[in-house]
């Protein structure tokens, strides 16, 4: 096939990883990007049939001492659904590919994902404007679908760049404003974490709480990376050896000094939202990765296939 002919040429001694992050059974109106479980099985049809997967923390260790394959790639998840043990757990062991889950495990102590609570307040706030006394947000329209759909992703992208502090008191006046409880959303448990786990995939940190790493102080910093390891050493019984960013692009998110405490915490890889692939020069704790989203096979395939000549962005890291 000519397609695996040029993805095999293409792909010396590369390695693609492909990141993924809710799979919900249908579309939600109000987040029309996010990718369904029938357009990710599509995907994995069309688009990561073509490679070889390998487990992610394996496919690591090759590229560094030389042994991966041609098409080598790996399949990964952020933050943390419970969705995924009913979508993408099984359409993956149908399949018989791994996959490696990052997790923010805040979930676990009964905090759903700060995006999560964004887009419940956001479905159930009462029209037709919002006002939550923030002179910086206005008085947004939520009257059509359009208004909540444009201020999702208006409130995701400017509490990102908050505190930790600064974020929850955003939220919570704005669950007050829409009278959602943050406790009755639904999010990841322990045990479907071991589940996953006992199924064969790998599992990653994702931090507790999700900040961008670059808005903690030192002290958040060592609990939001090192804590999290800690965390999920002990709900799975064994070793973690990832770490994702959150966030995850470098120079803008992280920097060297984050690289550095992902080292100290013991992890052995990284990974980044940086789209490209990894070489034998691309460090280990900065591994690029790409979401294939395109919905025709000719497009995917084409995405990924550019994606393998895009050289990765790193920062630079101390040696040793
Ligand atoms: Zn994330």
């Amino acid at each position: 096939m000519i397609r695996r002919g040029v993805l095999e040429v293409l792909s010396k001694d590369k390695l693609s990883v492909f990141l993924f992050h809710k799979v919900p059974p249908n579309a939600d109106p109000l987040i029309p990007g996010d990718i369904t479980r029938a357009g990710f099985e599509r995907i994995l049809d069309q688009v990561v049939s073509q490679f070889r997967v390998l487990p992610l923390e394996d496919a690591v260790a090759r590229l560094h001492s030389g042994r991966l394959p041609r098409r080598a790639a790996c399949i990964t998840f952020d933050d943390g659904y419970a969705d995924w043990m009913h979508g993408a757990a099984p359409a993956l062991l149908k399949r018989d590919l791994h996959a490696t889950f990052f997790i923010t495990t805040g979930q676990f102590g009964g905090q759903p994902l700060w995006h999560e609570r964004i887009q419940a307040a956001v479905r159930a706030l009462p029209g037709p404007l919002l006002d939550i006394g923030m002179p910086s947000l206005g008085q947004p329209s939520v009257a059509t679908l359009a208004d909540r759909q444009a201020l999702v992703v208006r409130l995701e992208q400017d509490l990102k760049y908050l505190t930790l502090a600064a974020r929850e008191q955003v939220l919570l006046r704005l669950e007050a404003a829409a009278g959602v409880q943050p406790e009755s959303l639904p999010r990841m448990s322990a045990a479907q974490l071991r589940d996953l786990h006992s199924q064969g995939f790998g599992v990653g940190g994702h931090t507790i709480n999700h900040p961008i790493l670059d808005y903690c102080d030192e002290q958040e910093l060592v609990k939001e990376v090192a804590g999290v390891r800690e965390q999920l050493q002990g709900l799975v019984g064994g070793a973690i050896a990832g770490f994702a960013y959150p966030n995850g692009r470098p120079h803008a998110d992280f920097s060297r000094h984050h690289v550095e405490a992902v080292r100290r915490a013991g992890y052995a890889y990284a990974v980044t939202t940086h789209w490209g692939v990894a070489n034998s020069a691309t460090s280990p704790f900065q591994i690029p990765r790409f979401t294939p989203w395109a919905q025709r096979e000719w497009h995917a395939l084409y995405q990924a296939g550019r994606n393998l000549l895009l050289n990765p962005v790193q920062v630079p890291e101390t040696a040793g």
